[in-house]
């Protein structure tokens, strides 16, 4: 009997991210029935422009930073798109 059978397309293991991003995300699932990575920003100090409302989120806001989690990208490339977002803004939070 062969042990540890197929795994089939596990979930994308978070990278560096604690230490990238200083939050440790989340997977979270949209209304839309996307998923999302889900991290708090901590110590954003950057103003960046909330991809949901158009407004600012500026630094002490609450928000979090969302990419793509199966982006066709690839992983990497997903969390180089990622985006600052409003909390009450965001696809998932
Ligand atoms: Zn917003």
């Amino acid at each position: 009997m062969p042990r540890g059978s197929r795994r089939s397309k596990r979930t994308v293991q978070p990278l560096d991210l604690s230490r990238a991003l200083g939050g440790q995300p989340r997977r979270a699932v949209a209304a839309d029935g996307r998923e999302f990575f889900v991290t708090p920003p901590v110590g954003a100090r950057k103003t960046y422009v909330c991809p949901g409302c158009g407004r600012a989120v500026v630094p002490g806001q609450s928000q979090v930073t969302v990419w793509e989690a199966d982006s066709l990208l690839g992983p990497d490339a997903a969390i180089e798109l990622r985006r600052h977002w409003h909390t009450a803004c965001a696809p998932v939070r």
